[in-house]
């Protein structure tokens, strides 16, 4: 899988990191094109979710700080701008051969400090690595329209400028491919950026912008800060940041978008999500139940788009020996080890908050059919580890449905028709991912129709869209107009401006006309 062409990272002298007498390593900030060290009082550690070591810590940006990469970026915007989006693109060429040669590395640090398993790692830097292939066409995406002779000798043309300052604040569960959702769409259309990775997991997003300095990003057009609260309310008051992407859950989401668009800043919000799966009864058996499992458990069900709710039309009793048969063959273990189908949860408040959602809703009237709850891994036994859970006869007014629960359990709940189920996914006020399976291409199309979700998948358990089409959540899993990548990211990133140029010969002597000019 590596690349001859680039040499991997170090990260034994990752100057990103700051080592010294005292361990654990500081992580540093990036303000205009230099890794940073911060005089913060104040950190956060960094900690290993399968063993709980403490891999470094990120400083809580000082006001100061954060001002400086602010300035820098505003600094660094003018030239930015000017380049020719051709020499932006070849930037972006070359860092998408520069992460390509750094997979192993990045993913490594992935699982290090966010627990996946290194393939699904893997996974979480291609899905971003694609990204950045798409930004490499920005010449096109970015193109303008033009519409000749509008009146005589009138043309009229549009053209997609940057913003100036654009910020992202990011969530814990994909440390690359969120990063690279922001930034490359931003800077490859002319915008400098001031990044904040997730507290939890801030390695990645810093690999990344050390090789986007080594593709040859200028000074100052990718910036990073660290911090939780503080930094990001920064972010959302400060005058000269034009534009907000935020990917995390819907409590730290409604927040930056009140605060960010009153202070008139553009504002995109990815958050939350319920992803059900609704299952007739002629599915294709074994592909179905590969796909519940797969999308269930996958990332410790750490994904926003996890199918964490299976509506089966006619009940779940049929299906569900068979579930936990392959829900109890998937191995739970350090994200390190070669056989690891899951990995840890991200913190033990995670786990914590896990288990109670599932006695919650055991205490309500749901039947545990599988309990991961009190696994413990051999040689881990510190790990933040869920084993796979079922829940049967889960309805609609419990907590654990009601509740995004970010854990590796899968609700299975009953409907009597595709109406039915429709209706019970329709619903749920989260509306990022729903999937059908199903042999009918009459139940299929219906389900497309009526759906109440960015993006439905039809026998497809995750159906994230790749980036020439946008990631299109919707309802409370999304607050904004523009979504993130695609034609939607570029008009995120982008103001359009309209352009009247009148060129023709000095007209015949004509009176002044004070009314509204019309084409005629
Ligand atoms: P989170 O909201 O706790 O944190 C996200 C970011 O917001 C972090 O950088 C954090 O420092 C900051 N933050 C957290 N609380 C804040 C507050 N009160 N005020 C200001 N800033 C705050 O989210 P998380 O736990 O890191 O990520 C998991 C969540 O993200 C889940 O809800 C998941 O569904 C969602 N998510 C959504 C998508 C999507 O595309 N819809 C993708 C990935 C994750």
């Amino acid at each position: 899988r590596r690349s001859p062409m680039a040499a991997p990272l170090s990260t034994a002298a990752a100057s990103w990191l700051a080592e010294g007498a005292s361990s654990p390593p500081r992580v540093r900030l990036l303000i205009g094109g230099e890794f940073v060290e911060s005089r913060a009082n104040e950190h956060v550690d960094v900690t290993n979710p399968a063993t709980q070591e403490v891999v470094s810590r990120i400083p809580l940006t000082t006001a100061d700080e954060f001002k400086a990469a602010v300035d820098a970026a505003r600094t660094a915007f003018p030239g930015w701008r000017s380049t020719p989006v051709t020499t932006r693109q070849r930037i972006m060429f070359k860092y998408q051969e520069l992460i390509r040669a750094n997979m192993d590395k990045l993913a490594e640090n992935i699982t290090t400090e966010q627990g996946k398993t290194l393939k699904d790692a893997w996974g979480d830097v291609f899905r971003g690595l694609e990204v950045v292939e798409h930004a490499c066409g920005m010449g096109s995406l970015q193109m303008g329209e033009y519409v000749s002779n509008v009146s005589h000798g009138i043309d009229t043309f549009s053209i997609r400028e940057p913003l100036g300052v654009c910020a992202g604040i990011c969530p814990f569960n994909f440390p690359a491919m969120i990063p690279l959702w922001m930034f490359p769409i931003a800077v490859t259309c002319g915008n400098t950026f001031v990044l904040k990775p997730s507290e939890k997991d801030p390695g990645a997003a810093m690999m990344l912008a050390e090789l986007a300095m080594e593709a040859g990003l200028p000074k100052g057009v990718l910036n990073i800060v660290h911090g939780t609260h503080d930094v990001v309310n920064n972010i959302c008051d400060d005058e000269a940041i034009k534009a907000v992407s935020f990917v995390g859950s819907n409590t730290a989401g409604m927040h930056i978008y009140s605060r960010a668009s009153a202070n008139g800043k553009r504002v995109q919000c990815n958050m939350g999500a319920k992803n059900h799966a609704i299952i007739l009864p002629d599915a294709d058996r074994d592909a179905t139940l590969n796909a519940l499992i797969a999308a269930g458990f996958g990332a410790a069900g750490q994904r926003c788009m996890a199918l964490s709710t299976a509506v089966f039309v006619g009940g779940s009793e049929p299906w569900e020996d068979e579930l936990v048969k392959r829900a109890k063959s998937l191995v739970v273990n350090s994200g390190t080890a070669s056989d690891a189908d899951l990995g840890p949860v991200i913190s033990r408040q995670a786990k914590d908050r896990i288990s109670k959602l599932v006695q919650s809703g055991i205490e309500s009237g749901a039947r545990i059919v599988l309990d991961g709850r009190e696994i413990v891994v051999p040689d881990f036994e510190d790990g933040n580890f869920v084993g796979p859970t079922l829940l049967a006869d889960v309805k609609s007014d419990m907590e654990c449905y009601k509740e995004e629960i970010f854990g590796p359990v899968l609700l299975l709940m009953k409907a009597e028709s595709l109406d039915d189920a429709i209706q019970i996914v329709n619903r749920n006020k989260y509306g990022n991912g729903a999937s059908i399976f199903t042999t009918s291409g009459v139940s299929a199309r219906k389900f497309q129709t009526d759906i109440e979700a960015g993006q439905v998948g039809i026998n497809v358990p995750i159906p994230v869209p790749l980036p020439f089409f946008s990631f299109t959540g919707s309802k409370a899993s999304f607050a904004g107009d523009l979504n993130f990548y695609g034609k939607a990211g570029v008009q995120f990133f982008t103001q359009i401006k309209t352009i009247t140029q009148q060129w023709k010969e000095s007209p015949a002597q004509q009176r002044v006309s004070l009314s509204m000019p019309t084409s005629q």
